[in-house]
């Protein structure tokens, strides 16, 4: 029974293998030389590519796995003894968009900044989403037509017109710091922090959901006569 790694169910499971196939190619390993140094080489690598199915989720996970070569292994299985590996996942679904964001009436330009921002984080870069986050914020003011001259008034236009509560506005003006620290001085948020950002912009993007919801149904239900 062959056992990988289910992103869905955070452990090895079992799984069906439904694709695998391997591929020679060259690659680009690193020796050490003395006590600091190191040395890059170009060596034949073995890629292999493959999609599985967690036996228990069901779960769908494409894997690349690199085995890199050490020393002098002669044979493919020689190689795959002594392999420096590499595993690399796609989709990394660690946090996925939520459905209802591609329910808004975002122009596509704004979708594509969300989305790129999910995947920045999914891929750790963590200075990256922070940015994103920050630039999700600057267009939903845009969109909103709220342009007072700078984040923190814009905040407040958003806190006076009811949109967010007090807690809210203290958090996204937190959120707001931690992406021009990013941008501009080199801050590295960690995992933990970017996890709470995503979660104050979907709580700011749901206000959009809920009032396109109550239009929709102001338009079905019938005026009272
Ligand atoms: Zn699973």
């Amino acid at each position: 029974m062959e056992k990988e790694y289910c992103q869905k169910c955070k452990t090895k499971t079992n799984v069906e293998v439904l694709y695998k196939e391997m591929e020679r190619a060259i690659g680009e390993g690193y020796k050490s030389i003395g006590n600091k140094s190191v040395e890059k080489f170009f060596c034949v690598k073995i890629v292999e590519w493959s999609i599985y199915k967690c036996k228990g989720c069901e779960e769908r996970t494409f894997k690349i796995k690199e085995y890199i070569p050490r020393g002098h292994e002669k044979t493919r299985e020689e190689m795959l003894e002594t392999p420096m590996t590499m595993e690399f996942y796609h989709p990394n679904i660690s946090k996925k968009i939520p459905e209802w964001i591609f329910e808004l009436d975002y122009e596509m330009e704004l979708i594509k900044i969300i989305s790129e921002t999910y995947r920045a984080f999914n891929e750790n870069l963590y200075i990256l989403s922070s940015i994103g986050i920050r630039t999700i914020i600057d267009s939903y003011f845009q969109l909103h037509k709220i342009e007072e001259g700078s984040f923190k008034k814009n905040l407040e236009k958003l806190y006076s017109n009811r949109i967010i509560s007090e807690v809210e506005k203290k958090i996204i003006k937190e959120v707001i710091d931690v992406g021009s620290a990013a941008a501009h001085r080199g801050f590295e948020p960690t995992k933990e922090v970017i996890e709470e950002m995503f979660s104050v912009l979907e709580r700011l993007l749901s206000t959009d959901l809920l009032k396109e919801k109550s239009e929709r149904i102001k338009k079905v239900v019938p005026k009272r006569k």
